[in-house]
């Protein structure tokens, strides 16, 4: 697969954007600038059949020293560029141009994006928020990595308690390339079979997240993969891809 020779250029933007729009031009996807953070330009790409109904929305590369994120949503467009017109899709490729290419999980200023979606001080951000106001999202998939990782887990905002069995589903089709974390703590949540499900009332005490936005203005279902980031990237962009596959081919049938 291609992505393995491209390995050592994981945290070129310039390199991940020539690749998206390759991409846009066989699937026949928009791929648009729609905002410029710190000389970068940030790209929003989006399907030809997406009106202001069920969009999928998905996300990547928020924190830049994740760079399994960025490859393996790219990864998954280019192994389905014969299909991804047929979906009402909204992309944005990379959150965080500089902190990709800096390796950083922080902006150039040092702010956590993935914390202040409740007050942004980002354009990109800001034009999101605004963009996505009149859209009618029927599911938001935010891609990340955990330094402190030990397999591949998911966050899916408890709904009552209850599960429907997908976030296993989801966890069982990456597990070919990497296995469920098996910690039964993650980051101070409790976890099963790489499954965390926290409550909205109980967000970070440092700021919004992206997902748990999504998941309170929009109401959809949110879900936020993440692969340790310690391991090898290949294996990381196959899980996170496998993970996208599950749920946009078998899940939404
Ligand atoms: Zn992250």
């Amino acid at each position: 697969m291609s992505f393995n020779k491209n390995n050592y250029r994981s945290h070129d933007y310039k390199f991940l954007v020539r690749r998206w729009r390759t991409v846009c031009r066989i699937a026949g996807l928009k791929i648009k600038k729609v905002a410029e953070i710190d000389g970068f330009p940030c790209f929003e790409i989006t399907s030809r059949v997406i009106k202001e109904q069920n969009v999928l929305y998905l996300s990547a590369g928020i924190h830049g020293d994740e760079s399994g994120s960025t490859e393996g949503l790219l990864a998954w467009a280019e192994s389905n560029v014969d299909r991804l017109s047929s979906l009402p899709l909204l992309i944005y490729p990379c959150l965080n141009p500089w902190g990709l290419i800096n390796n950083s999980r922080w902006d150039a200023k040092g702010i956590d994006l993935n914390r202040i979606w409740k007050n942004p001080r980002n354009p990109f951000i800001e034009y999101i928020m605004s963009r996505t106001k009149k859209i009618n999202l029927q599911l938001v998939i935010t891609l990340h990595e955990d330094f402190d990782g030990q397999g591949v887990y998911l966050y899916e905002p408890s709904r009552n308690g209850i599960s429907d069995g997908r976030a296993d589903a989801i966890i069982s089709a990456a597990s070919p390339f990497i296995g469920a974390d098996p910690r039964r703590k993650i980051d101070g949540r409790k976890a099963k079979n790489g499954i965390i499900r926290p409550r909205p009332t109980n967000p970070p005490k440092d700021g919004i997240p992206e997902a748990l936005y999504f998941y309170l203005t929009h109401k959809c279902r949110t879900f936020t993969f993440e692969t340790a980031s310690e391991l090898d990237l290949s294996l990381r962009v196959q899980a996170q891809s496998a993970m996208i596959e599950h749920v946009l081919f078998s899940d939404l049938k």
